[in-house]
């Protein structure tokens, strides 16, 4: 037993995590009180996790850089330190510059052909209003796709397996897990050297960080989290044939 009692407030941390709730070991998923322990003489130590006995997060020490390629690579040990053993909290952020990306791409795809040499006004807000629309379909599209996968696990976890399923978390990685959509920025600015081929690697490295960001919070097999984003691609594919089929009928009411 023991612990020393003293107290006060050593120094600022260095490092980004909550205290509020338990941390994660990255290597076995056990749950763990700290990462590291702070000692009055400054010593910083790393825990270690008492099932595995590995250090409950090496990641606290590396460098962001590091542990982005990690993320990249799609390390598990990496979603786990960036899902549960941090506050990173710009998932929202994210989300609205990535559809803002997309919106601007799909925008650019649809006046691709035309030149704009006609400065008339009316055009321009035409533009705009479309850009707009752009936009809210994206959001749209994101919304299904979110909607589906939570609702397809909460019917598997919660009805099926019995288990609890922590929303606010599950969603929160699959909005951080889009990360990857911040690689429109080069097809947005290099407009014309897009190709279909290289949006779509786009579309399927963000979809496999989807499937590992689940299968870290549910710690679930690989097949329930790609089953999960199957069903929620379905889900995001049926809204946009949808909405295609929707503007389609108000044009020609419009026409006629
Ligand atoms: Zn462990």
């Amino acid at each position: 037993g023991g612990g020393g009692g003293g107290g006060g407030i050593h120094r600022s941390n260095m490092i980004t995590t909550i205290s509020e709730y338990d941390f994660r070991c990255i290597e076995c998923n056990e749950k763990a009180a700290e990462l590291h322990r702070d000692y009055s003489n400054g010593i910083l130590k790393i825990t270690i996790c008492e099932s595995c006995q590995k250090p409950v997060d090496k990641y606290i020490e590396y460098d962001p850089v590091i542990i982005l390629i990690d993320a990249i690579l799609c390390k598990t040990q990496a979603f786990r330190h960036i899902l549960f053993n941090t506050r990173l909290n710009i998932h929202w952020k994210l989300c609205v510059f990535s559809l803002l990306c997309e919106a601007y791409l799909r925008w650019s795809m649809l006046h691709g052909s035309e030149q704009s040499s006609d400065p008339a006004d009316i055009i321009r807000y035409t533009k705009e209003w479309e850009f707009y629309g752009m936009f809210g379909l994206a959001a749209l599209e994101l919304s299904a796709f979110c909607g589906g996968v939570l609702c397809f696990l909460w019917v598997v976890v919660c009805c099926l397996q019995g288990e609890t399923m922590e929303l606010c978390l599950l969603l929160r990685a699959l909005l951080l897990s889009c990360y990857g959509k911040v690689l429109l920025i080069p097809a947005v600015i290099w407009e014309h050297d897009y190709s279909p081929l290289c949006l779509g690697l786009i579309k399927l490295f963000v979809l496999t960080s989807n499937s590992q960001a689940i299968r870290v919070i549910l710690n679930s097999r690989r097949r329930l989290s790609l089953m999960a984003v199957c069903v929620g691609l379905l889900s995001e594919t049926c809204v946009a044939q949808a909405c295609k089929k929707l503007s389609w009928s108000i044009q020609d009411m419009l026409t006629f």
